[in-house]
């Protein structure tokens, strides 16, 4: 049995004429890191609500087909039993924070004690998820006091204590520089290792590339593409369909096209650009 099951999950916002999500087949196993693409208005932020039970149990709505996660049945299950397992970082984190607390610190710690964690579990566990998403040094500041960028750390830092089962990020690097971003790609992969089932909507083809385990591309709210990184994301399909590919794929499919680019698949990374034009 996979970790997460969607069978022909369908669904409509109350508002909405037609579905966002249509037909949605996927199969996901535990501690896989996959990747979900896709132009705007695709559906990745509401694929990302039905997994971690916003969708239906907030946003309410018609939904067809069944949604597990964490052998959570969708039907059969309270949004309460959801956030212990799944946890979400929204695509805009200042919607993520808590407006309760003073101090990043608890901010981060806001989350454990609403689950009646220990007082001196706590601390060792705030301290450790700081450390690794590289925060300590805001634990006294504001979390209304950050940049973009900061606040998606911290929004990620007060999931990962949670230690959900899964992790859903709606495009957590959005604000941050390739810095951050390489660093929490890092984490993301080695939470991963640990065996963290994750789904990440993102747009940065050629980080995704290095850290993904599989990619799904969305349009239309469906599944028009599914598959390894390079081969997803080097595809013609995705051009094609107005999706947003990265540089060195777009640069190497033009040398393609004059006879240039010698090898078989195209790159979607520098390193793989600069291997094949070596050729
Ligand atoms: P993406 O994340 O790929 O940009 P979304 O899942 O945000 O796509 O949106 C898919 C479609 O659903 C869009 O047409 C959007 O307008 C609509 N939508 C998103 N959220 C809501 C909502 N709460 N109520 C009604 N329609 C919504």
């Amino acid at each position: 049995m996979a970790f997460i099951n969607l069978q022909n999950v369908t669904y409509k916002y109350p508002l909405t004429k037609t579905p966002v999500l249509q037909n949605i087949n996927l199969q996901i196993n535990e501690g896989e890191f996959v990747a979900v693409v896709g132009p705007n208005g695709a559906g990745k932020s509401t694929l990302c609500y039905a997994l971690a039970g916003f969708v239906p149990h907030f946003f309410k709505g018609e939904i067809s087909g069944s949604i597990e996660v964490a052998g959570m049945e969708s039907s059969k299950s309270t949004l309460d039993e959801w956030v212990l397992n799944v946890g979400l970082a929204f695509q805009n984190p200042f919607n993520q924070i808590s407006g309760a607390k003073y101090t990043v610190f608890e901010e981060i710690a806001f989350g454990l004690e609403n689950n009646g964690v220990p007082r001196e579990e706590i601390r060792p566990r705030v301290e450790d998820a700081m450390k690794l998403t590289d925060i300590s040094n805001l634990a006294d500041r504001s979390p209304y006091s950050l940049s973009g960028g900061q606040q998606q750390r911290v929004a990620l830092t007060s999931i990962l204590v949670m230690q959900p089962k899964l992790l859903v990020l709606d495009e957590p690097t959005s604000q941050m520089d390739p810095i951050g971003t390489r660093e929490v790609f890092g984490v993301v992969r080695r939470m991963a290792e640990e065996g963290m089932t994750v789904v990440m909507v993102e747009h940065k083809m050629e980080w995704i590339a290095q850290f993904a385990d599989r990619v799904i591309a969305l349009k239309d709210g469906q599944i028009l593409l599914e598959g390894k990184p390079n081969e997803v994301l080097t595809s013609d399909i995705l051009v094609e369909n107005g999706f947003g590919i990265s540089r060195y794929t777009s640069t190497a499919r033009e040398a393609k096209k004059q006879g240039i680019w010698k090898k078989e698949n195209l790159p979607v990374t520098l390193d793989e650009a600069v291997e094949g034009f070596k050729l």
